[in-house]
């Protein structure tokens, strides 16, 4: 089939704890509210181009607690192939418990669960559903073994492109060698910035460090020269927009937002946009920086809502 998306990765189920203060060592406290959502970035960007109506399918592991099986029902009435979602027995499916309080700082607690568990043989049984997709989308929230058997196999067929959403930060030499396989690669500031500098052996102590657009610019040639396979960068700068970097550096742009929003809730609006892009590029044919234009509209919707998932238009709520 063609004009078809197959995302690898990570679902999570998500438990927002709303309290006033955090609870200090063996104290009990009552909290305020509990939100619980649908997470993980594999499963967010999926859900974001199925939703606009791309034809997605999703490779993933789910438990088979009530979690997994709301998990598996929520990708079902999204429309998305779940022919490569797998349930895997006594494994808990991943979640992440976030305790807000009333500052809005948090802590959040993660468990990899059944993600933990995909593996290559799994990848291995998708191959000829990767290898007929015209796009594979990655991210890092599985085994990086997996991402990278993933992007080889994609690359074994001249048809599917590859897109790497290179979160969370990693800087694994598995890392180093999966960017051999990409053609596509987006990243937000902070990830463009912790790349390059362990590229470049650049030890400068930047996390306080502002870099302007024409020195973020620079760092993504910089690592298209090194990586020659890369065709193009994407950084998101959130409500700054984007950086488009070109193999063809003449073709270099920043893409900034054509409207201010009224921002709500920013959680998943990395997924939705790279969900959209993904869709646009694909489903509608449209050229990258067009697509880049698209789908940060739909993002742009997504800050204006609560939530993750929750928060993502549809086609037909984007005029
Ligand atoms: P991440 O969540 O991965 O750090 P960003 O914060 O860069 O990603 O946001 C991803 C996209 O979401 C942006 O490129 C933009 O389209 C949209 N977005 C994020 N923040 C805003 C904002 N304040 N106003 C409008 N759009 C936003």
């Amino acid at each position: 089939m063609t004009n078809m998306i197959t995302v690898v990765g990570a679902s999570n189920w998500d438990t927002f704890i709303y309290v006033d203060k955090m609870p200090r060592i063996g104290e009990t406290i009552k909290g305020r509210d509990l939100k619980v959502s649908y997470g993980g970035k594999a499963a967010n960007q999926a859900v974001q181009a199925a939703l606009l109506g791309s034809s997605c399918t999703l490779i993933t592991k789910l438990g088979d607690d009530p979690s997994g099986v709301n998990t598996l029902k929520n990708f079902k009435d999204k429309n998305i192939n779940c022919e490569y979602v797998s349930v895997v027995s006594n494994v808990p499916s991943g979640c992440a418990t976030i305790i807000v309080d009333k500052n809005g700082d948090n802590n959040i607690i993660i468990i990899g669960g059944s993600n933990d568990l995909l593996n290559e043989k799994d990848i291995d049984n998708a191959k000829l559903q990767i290898q007929n997709s015209s796009l594979l989308l990655c991210q890092l929230e599985v085994s990086l073994n997996v991402t990278l058997s993933s992007l080889k196999v994609a690359k074994e067929s001249n048809k599917c492109k590859t897109m790497l959403n290179l979160t969370p930060i990693n800087n694994d030499p598995l890392v180093i060698e999966m960017l051999k396989f990409v053609d596509i690669l987006i990243v937000n500031e902070i990830e463009l910035i912790g790349l390059y500098n362990s590229n470049f052996n650049n030890n400068e102590n930047n996390n306080e460090k502002e870099y302007n657009v024409n020195q973020l610019m620079e760092m993504c040639d910089k690592l298209i020269k090194k990586f020659e396979n890369i065709e193009n960068i994407i950084v998101t700068l959130g409500g700054n927009g984007q950086l488009l970097a070109n193999k063809d550096n003449t073709k270099n742009c920043h893409i900034e937002l054509k409207e201010k929003v009224n921002v709500v809730d920013t959680s998943g609006a990395g997924d939705s946009f790279i969900g959209s892009l993904a869709h646009y590029l694909v489903t509608e044919n449209k050229s990258l920086k067009n697509s880049i234009e698209s789908a940060s509209k739909v993002a742009s919707i997504s800050v204006t809502r609560h939530g993750t998932q929750t928060s993502y238009p549809k086609a037909n709520e984007i005029n």
